[in-house]
């Protein structure tokens, strides 16, 4: 059966829901498909808070933002994108904050501010810290006030095109019945998120984040940039890679080494902070956060996540005890190139989010730059996917339709247990891929990938059932990381000079 509309939206965080209240807002009938729940997509998991030039709590600048972006991206970024992003962010936390987002607020009702690494001023604007959280389901309220068609655990297979290489449609797995679904549209916009599960538990990312969307859309020909930039987060809680979020260090936490001592400054940006600890680690030291100093009244009512986390994975009270620290893959600044209409370079696809890459982060995202770009960039891929949309809904062409990705999938035999492969993928790539390369990690860690490429038909799925397959999900999703990880590592191979997160010795 073929599912119709204008625009296609694949991913329901926070990215894919912005952008699809804008294409609706445009006119285009607009759909959105999840391979879980809008509510659970990552977007919920972001703590610290959202950047935006307000000057509420101390002087501060639109120039100073962009300055901050800059020196952080490592000359990597695209100063207009950069531009255009710090410039719209106020415009972004006015409407978030019209449509009902209950930011934490100062003693005079303003929006409160607290400063995030490598910020100059308290400039992230936050909901004690569970901003994401409040974001995203307050978009989505949105979103179901205007009957947007949102449909969950239908997974992106492959994205499809007509006969002239113009993106149509999708190809999508419906997990709860098994059935395969083809949804035409007239424009596609991929929101699905970034990649750091390639990382498996050495990341701080929801399970989701595979790079699905942009393993598809490689294999539909679009171009991929900068890959290899995978951001370390500097304080993940040490056994389970739990966040503890930058916001603790913003409100004065130290870090400390195992013989009590400061080694580093801790509001510096995450690629050097990280670098620094991995440094201490190396030397035989255990890193903790202190924050017992800030006291139960401030951590209850700015961190009380942070607290709740620290208890609940490390078994720590951080009212009265160090917190047990390490980095772990964060945030991946890689993914498909874009323009500054968020199109990629196939016709008829567009892509917004962490699976996008705008140029706005450079070597090294600043914290609190995403929430603001996943609204931004949100909204520019939903206004100019419709507008496209709309002007070419007429055009008369066929869908390609062809065996490919899935049906390959489906030949597997099950000799060899993915999941462990897939653990040791994470591992391997937090030790070769990780904080602090040299080349030849990076060649031993590629020439391991390609071999367990060529084994996959081996590795296949156990469960042979077709209602709720989750064995099968898991496989495609592990079928996808390895694509992805093949794109990191030769990319990191051919930068040979180290920038921002891509620090090679
Ligand atoms: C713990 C944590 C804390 C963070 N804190 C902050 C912060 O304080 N400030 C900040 O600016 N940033 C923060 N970030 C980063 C930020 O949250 C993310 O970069 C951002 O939310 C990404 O949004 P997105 O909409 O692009 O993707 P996501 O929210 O990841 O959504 C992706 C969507 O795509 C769907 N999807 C994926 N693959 C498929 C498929 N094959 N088929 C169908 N659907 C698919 C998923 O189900 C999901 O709905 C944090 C991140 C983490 C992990």
């Amino acid at each position: 059966m073929n599912y119709k509309s204008d625009v296609l939206i694949i991913g329901a965080g926070g990215a894919g829901l912005t952008a699809a209240l804008h294409a609706k807002e445009s006119g285009a009938s607009v759909r959105v498909l999840t391979k879980e729940y809008p509510t659970r997509s990552q977007t919920c998991m972001a703590q610290g808070g959202m950047n935006a030039a307000l000057a509420n709590v101390s002087e501060d600048s639109v120039e100073a933002h962009i300055a901050n972006t800059l020196k952080s991206a490592h000359g990597e970024a695209d100063e207009e994108a950069v531009r255009f992003m710090c410039s719209e962010a106020i415009n972004a936390v006015e409407w978030l904050d019209s449509i009902g987002v209950c930011f934490s607020r100062t003693a005079d009702s303003k929006i409160a501010q607290r400063t995030l690494g490598g910020a100059s001023a308290p400039r992230a604007c936050y909901a004690q810290d569970y901003t994401g959280l409040k974001i995203l389901h307050t978009i989505y309220d949105r979103c179901l006030s205007q009957d947007i068609e949102i449909l969950n655990e239908k997974y992106l297979l492959d994205i499809l095109k007509d006969e002239s290489g113009v993106v149509k449609g999708a190809k999508v797995l419906d997990i709860r019945s098994g059935d395969i679904e083809i949804y035409e549209a007239s424009a596609v916009i991929l929101a699905s998120g970034g990649y750091s599960r390639i990382y498996d538990k050495n990341s701080t990312n929801s399970t989701a984040s595979t790079g699905d969307g942009i393993a598809a859309a490689s294999r539909a020909g679009a171009k991929l940039i900068d890959m290899e930039f995978v951001q370390f987060h500097p304080t993940a809680l040490k056994n389970s890679s739990i966040l503890i979020s930058e916001s603790a260090r913003g409100e004065g936490g130290y870090l400390l080494n195992s013989k009590g001592k400061r080694f580093t400054n801790e509001l510096a940006p995450r690629d050097v902070v990280s670098r620094a600890i991995n440094d201490e680690i190396n030397k035989g030291e255990e890193i903790f956060l202190d924050i017992r100093h800030l006291g139960e009244e401030l951590i209850n009512e700015g961190l009380p996540q942070e607290r709740k986390l620290a208890k609940l994975y490390e078994n720590v009270d951080p009212v009265h005890e160090l917190i047990p620290v390490r980095p772990v893959a964060h945030y991946t600044m890689g993914g498909i190139e874009v323009d500054n209409k968020s199109k990629t370079s196939l016709d008829g696809l567009y892509a917004c989010g962490e699976c996008a890459n705008h140029r706005v982060h450079g070597a090294n995202r600043l914290g609190g730059n995403s929430l603001l770009e996943i609204v931004v960039f949100g909204k520019e891929a939903g206004l100019n996917a419709a507008k496209y949309a709309l002007e070419t809904k007429n055009a008369q062409s066929e869908l390609v339709l062809e065996d490919g990705f899935f049906e390959e999938i489906k030949e597997c035999k099950n000799e060899i247990d993915f999941y462990a492969k897939r653990e040791h993928v994470g591992n391997m790539f937090y030790k070769d891929v990780g904080i602090v390369r040299t080349q030849e990690q990076l060649k031993s860690a590629l020439l391991e990938v390609k071999e367990l490429q060529a084994s996959l038909n081996l590795m296949g799925v156990s469960d042979k059932s077709k209602v709720y397959n989750t064995n099968l999900v898991e496989f495609i999703e592990f079928k996808n990381m390895l694509e992805v990880c093949e794109q990191v590592v030769s990319s990191a191979i051919k930068r040979e000079v180290s920038c921002g997160a891509h620090y090679i010795v």
